[in-house]
């Protein structure tokens, strides 16, 4: 399937669901030597992670633990602007090496968000891993330790990433078919 519609919009294949899964085996070696015998703590980021962590956890052969978080994020006043909340978040962080587990990032402001949050907890460790990122859209100074795939900024779905509901179940990534161009 290389065109689907989603709503009313128009997706192409972009990246085939082989070399998604290539770029992972990859991504999985190298958080596999640096967090063997630290039995790391990975966070996936729901909704859109279910998809990254699930393909990402089967191939690390190494000690480790997988939870969960929503980020509720909503309007606060004017000085304070947008506040995020992790919901779900029920582990013990302090001293742990913990791996945030993103689909996408993008410019970056819910990695800020997740980033302050935790720090609070005291972790001995926090990284970033993500299946996507669009460096060209990144404004902010965390690095992007462990990245899947870099895409440029166009608007992508499949592997756990929707358009307003739908596309998670696609295999691959497809990206927007851009009619007004
Ligand atoms: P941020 O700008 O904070 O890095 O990204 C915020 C959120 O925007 C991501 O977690 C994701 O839900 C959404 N997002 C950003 N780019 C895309 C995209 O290309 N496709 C989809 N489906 N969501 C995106």
């Amino acid at each position: 399937m290389s065109k689907v519609r989603l709503h009313d919009k128009d997706f192409e294949l972009f990246i085939p669901e082989g070399e998604v899964h290539a770029a992972i085996d990859r991504l999985a070696g190298e958080l596999r030597a640096k967090y063997n015998g630290k039995r790391p703590l990975f966070i996936g980021v729901l909704n859109g992670a279910f998809y990254f962590a699930a393909e990402l956890v089967k191939r690390l052969d190494i000690e480790c633990e997988i939870t969960f978080v929503k980020v509720a994020s909503y309007h606060g006043t004017r000085s304070t602007g947008r506040v995020s909340e992790l919901i779900g978040l029920n582990e013990k962080l302090e001293g742990r090496h913990v791996v945030v587990l993103e689909d996408i990032v993008d410019t970056g402001n819910t990695v800020r968000h997740i980033m302050d949050s935790l720090l609070e907890h005291h972790p001995a460790s926090v990284s970033i891993a993500a299946l996507l990122f669009k460096p060209d859209a990144y404004k902010q100074d965390i690095p992007i330790e462990y990245v899947a795939v870099r895409i440029p900024n166009d608007f992508v779905v499949g592997s756990g990433l929707d358009h307003d509901g739908l596309g998670r179940n696609l295999p691959g990534i497809y990206r927007i078919i851009n009619t007004h161009a």
